[in-house]
Protein backbone atom coordinates (compact mmCIF):
# COMPACT_ATOMS: atom_id res chain seq x y z
CA UNK A 1 0.00 0.00 0.00
CA UNK A 2 1.44 3.56 -0.78
CA UNK A 3 1.67 5.80 1.97
CA UNK A 4 3.11 9.15 0.79
CA UNK A 5 1.09 10.33 -2.02
CA UNK A 6 0.72 13.39 -3.91
CA UNK A 7 -2.09 15.52 -5.94
CA UNK A 8 -1.83 17.07 -8.95
CA UNK A 9 -4.09 18.93 -11.06
CA UNK A 10 -5.79 22.39 -11.96
CA UNK A 11 -7.43 24.25 -9.34
CA UNK A 12 -10.84 22.89 -9.06
CA UNK A 13 -9.89 19.51 -10.54
CA UNK A 14 -10.73 17.76 -7.38
CA UNK A 15 -7.74 17.06 -5.47
CA UNK A 16 -8.88 18.18 -1.95
CA UNK A 17 -12.20 16.16 -1.96
CA UNK A 18 -10.16 13.21 -3.39
CA UNK A 19 -7.18 13.34 -0.37
CA UNK A 20 -9.76 14.24 2.29
CA UNK A 21 -11.51 11.25 1.65
CA UNK A 22 -8.33 8.87 0.90
CA UNK A 23 -6.50 10.31 3.74
CA UNK A 24 -9.93 9.57 6.12
CA UNK A 25 -10.13 6.28 4.42
CA UNK A 26 -6.13 4.88 5.48
CA UNK A 27 -5.99 7.64 8.31
CA UNK A 28 -3.34 9.49 6.44
CA UNK A 29 -2.24 12.70 7.60
CA UNK A 30 -3.83 15.56 4.35
CA UNK A 31 -1.97 17.95 4.50
CA UNK A 32 -2.97 20.52 1.87
CA UNK A 33 -1.12 23.98 1.98
CA UNK A 34 -3.90 25.67 0.12
CA UNK A 35 -6.07 25.05 3.64
CA UNK A 36 -3.43 25.59 5.33
CA UNK A 37 -2.48 29.01 4.73
CA UNK A 38 -6.56 29.85 4.59
CA UNK A 39 -6.47 28.59 8.51
CA UNK A 40 -3.34 31.14 8.88
CA UNK A 41 -5.43 33.93 7.27
CA UNK A 42 -8.45 32.94 9.69
CA UNK A 43 -6.52 33.23 12.76
CA UNK A 44 -4.58 36.71 11.34
CA UNK A 45 -1.44 35.19 12.05
CA UNK A 46 1.75 37.38 11.22
CA UNK A 47 1.99 34.54 8.33
CA UNK A 48 -1.69 35.09 7.23
CA UNK A 49 -1.25 38.92 6.88
CA UNK A 50 1.33 38.18 4.86
CA UNK A 51 -0.52 35.76 2.59
CA UNK A 52 -4.07 37.10 2.16
CA UNK A 53 -3.71 39.50 -0.71
CA UNK A 54 -1.25 37.30 -2.32
CA UNK A 55 -3.99 34.61 -2.31
CA UNK A 56 -6.99 36.58 -2.86
CA UNK A 57 -5.41 38.28 -6.04
CA UNK A 58 -4.95 34.42 -7.22
CA UNK A 59 -0.94 34.76 -7.21
CA UNK A 60 1.76 32.00 -5.66
CA UNK A 61 2.78 32.72 -2.00
CA UNK A 62 6.73 32.64 -1.75
CA UNK A 63 8.41 29.06 -2.07
CA UNK A 64 10.03 30.13 1.30
CA UNK A 65 6.86 30.44 3.11
CA UNK A 66 5.08 27.37 1.76
CA UNK A 67 8.00 25.37 2.27
CA UNK A 68 7.94 26.29 6.06
CA UNK A 69 4.66 25.51 6.72
CA UNK A 70 4.96 22.22 4.81
CA UNK A 71 7.90 21.30 6.83
CA UNK A 72 5.99 22.50 10.20
CA UNK A 73 3.45 19.80 9.11
CA UNK A 74 4.69 16.84 7.61
CA UNK A 75 4.44 13.95 9.27
CA UNK A 76 7.26 12.77 10.96
CA UNK A 77 6.11 9.45 12.58
CA UNK A 78 5.40 7.96 9.24
CA UNK A 79 1.85 6.67 9.39
CA UNK A 80 1.16 8.03 5.75
CA UNK A 81 0.50 11.35 3.95
CA UNK A 82 -1.03 12.68 1.25
CA UNK A 83 -0.24 16.38 0.32
CA UNK A 84 -2.18 18.52 -2.17
CA UNK A 85 -1.29 21.87 -3.50
CA UNK A 86 2.28 21.29 -2.69
CA UNK A 87 4.82 21.29 -4.98
CA UNK A 88 3.63 23.92 -7.27
CA UNK A 89 6.69 24.77 -9.47
CA UNK A 90 9.79 22.69 -9.77
CA UNK A 91 11.61 24.88 -7.28
CA UNK A 92 9.29 23.35 -4.76
CA UNK A 93 9.60 19.96 -6.26
CA UNK A 94 13.39 20.38 -5.56
CA UNK A 95 12.64 21.45 -2.10
CA UNK A 96 10.43 18.78 -1.62
CA UNK A 97 12.93 16.27 -2.33
CA UNK A 98 15.32 17.68 -0.06
CA UNK A 99 12.96 17.30 2.68
CA UNK A 100 11.89 13.66 2.35
CA UNK A 101 15.55 12.67 1.79
CA UNK A 102 15.81 13.69 5.48
CA UNK A 103 13.05 12.67 6.74
CA UNK A 104 13.55 9.03 5.03
CA UNK A 105 9.99 9.03 3.08
CA UNK A 106 10.16 8.64 -0.37
CA UNK A 107 7.14 9.74 -2.78
CA UNK A 108 5.66 6.81 -3.84
CA UNK A 109 3.00 7.88 -6.22
CA UNK A 110 1.46 11.15 -7.71
CA UNK A 111 -2.16 11.09 -8.87
CA UNK A 112 -2.99 13.37 -11.36
CA UNK A 113 -6.37 14.44 -11.74
CA UNK A 114 -6.91 15.45 -15.28
CA UNK A 115 -10.42 17.53 -15.92
CA UNK A 116 -11.04 19.95 -19.11
CA UNK A 117 -10.89 24.15 -18.51
CA UNK A 118 -13.82 24.51 -19.46
CA UNK A 119 -15.22 22.02 -16.79
CA UNK A 120 -13.10 23.75 -13.64
CA UNK A 121 -13.66 27.05 -14.37
CA UNK A 122 -17.36 26.32 -14.14
CA UNK A 123 -16.49 24.05 -11.03
CA UNK A 124 -15.17 26.94 -9.29
CA UNK A 125 -16.90 29.69 -9.82
CA UNK A 126 -20.21 27.49 -8.36
CA UNK A 127 -18.02 26.81 -4.88
CA UNK A 128 -17.56 30.35 -4.66
CA UNK A 129 -14.78 30.80 -1.83
CA UNK A 130 -13.08 33.93 -1.48
CA UNK A 131 -10.56 33.49 -4.19
CA UNK A 132 -13.00 32.33 -6.73
CA UNK A 133 -14.07 35.17 -9.17
CA UNK A 134 -13.64 34.74 -12.68
CA UNK A 135 -10.49 37.51 -12.71
CA UNK A 136 -8.73 35.65 -9.94
CA UNK A 137 -9.66 31.71 -11.21
CA UNK A 138 -8.13 32.60 -14.71
CA UNK A 139 -4.99 33.90 -13.10
CA UNK A 140 -4.98 30.67 -11.27
CA UNK A 141 -5.26 28.68 -14.01
CA UNK A 142 -2.91 30.36 -16.22
CA UNK A 143 -0.28 30.11 -13.24
CA UNK A 144 -1.32 26.73 -13.04
CA UNK A 145 -0.65 26.35 -17.13
CA UNK A 146 2.68 27.64 -16.79
CA UNK A 147 4.26 26.86 -13.04
CA UNK A 148 2.82 23.63 -12.33
CA UNK A 149 2.03 22.07 -15.35
CA UNK A 150 5.40 21.09 -16.58
CA UNK A 151 5.57 19.13 -13.49
CA UNK A 152 3.11 16.37 -15.11
CA UNK A 153 6.10 15.35 -17.14
CA UNK A 154 8.53 15.39 -14.77
CA UNK A 155 6.64 12.82 -12.33
CA UNK A 156 6.01 10.96 -15.57
CA UNK A 157 9.54 10.95 -16.04
CA UNK A 158 10.36 9.22 -12.86
CA UNK A 159 7.47 6.97 -13.28
CA UNK A 160 5.61 8.08 -10.38
CA UNK A 161 2.22 9.09 -12.17
CA UNK A 162 -0.82 7.87 -12.47
CA UNK A 163 -3.97 9.30 -14.77
CA UNK A 164 -6.76 10.36 -13.42
CA UNK A 165 -9.94 11.22 -15.29
CA UNK A 166 -11.50 13.91 -13.09
CA UNK A 167 -14.08 14.09 -15.18
CA UNK A 168 -16.10 11.71 -13.55
CA UNK A 169 -18.19 11.77 -10.31
CA UNK A 170 -16.75 11.78 -7.09
CA UNK A 171 -17.20 7.81 -6.17
CA UNK A 172 -15.87 6.39 -9.59
CA UNK A 173 -12.66 8.93 -8.91
CA UNK A 174 -12.19 7.90 -5.67
CA UNK A 175 -12.40 3.86 -6.45
CA UNK A 176 -10.18 4.44 -9.57
CA UNK A 177 -7.49 5.95 -7.25
CA UNK A 178 -8.11 3.34 -4.34
CA UNK A 179 -7.39 0.62 -6.64
CA UNK A 180 -4.30 2.49 -8.11
CA UNK A 181 -3.35 2.75 -4.97
CA UNK A 182 -3.11 -0.79 -4.06
CA UNK A 183 -0.45 -1.43 -6.61
P1 LIG B 1 -6.72 25.71 -5.78
O1 LIG B 1 -6.29 24.29 -6.01
O2 LIG B 1 -8.16 25.91 -6.10
O3 LIG B 1 -5.82 26.71 -6.41
P2 LIG B 1 -5.63 25.76 -3.11
O4 LIG B 1 -6.41 25.67 -1.85
O5 LIG B 1 -4.74 24.62 -3.44
O6 LIG B 1 -6.72 26.01 -4.23
O7 LIG B 1 -4.72 27.09 -3.10
C1 LIG B 1 -5.25 28.36 -2.86
C2 LIG B 1 -4.17 29.43 -2.97
O8 LIG B 1 -3.15 29.22 -1.96
C3 LIG B 1 -3.38 29.46 -4.28
O9 LIG B 1 -4.04 30.18 -5.28
C4 LIG B 1 -2.06 30.11 -3.83
O10 LIG B 1 -2.19 31.51 -3.70
C5 LIG B 1 -1.84 29.55 -2.43
N1 LIG B 1 -1.01 28.32 -2.46
C6 LIG B 1 -1.42 27.06 -2.14
N2 LIG B 1 -0.42 26.17 -2.30
C7 LIG B 1 0.66 26.87 -2.73
C8 LIG B 1 2.00 26.53 -3.10
N3 LIG B 1 2.43 25.26 -3.07
N4 LIG B 1 2.84 27.52 -3.50
C9 LIG B 1 2.42 28.79 -3.55
N5 LIG B 1 1.17 29.19 -3.23
C10 LIG B 1 0.29 28.25 -2.82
Amino acid sequence: MKKHILFLGAPGAGKGTQAELLSKTYSYLHLSTGELLRKEIELNTILGRQVKDIINRGELVSDELVLKIVKQNLDKDNKGWILDGYPRNLSQVNSLNEVLIEINQPLEVVFYLDIPEEVLIKRLLLRGRKDDNEKTIRNRVDIYKKTTEPLIKHFKDLSLLEYIDADRDLKTISSDIKQKMAW
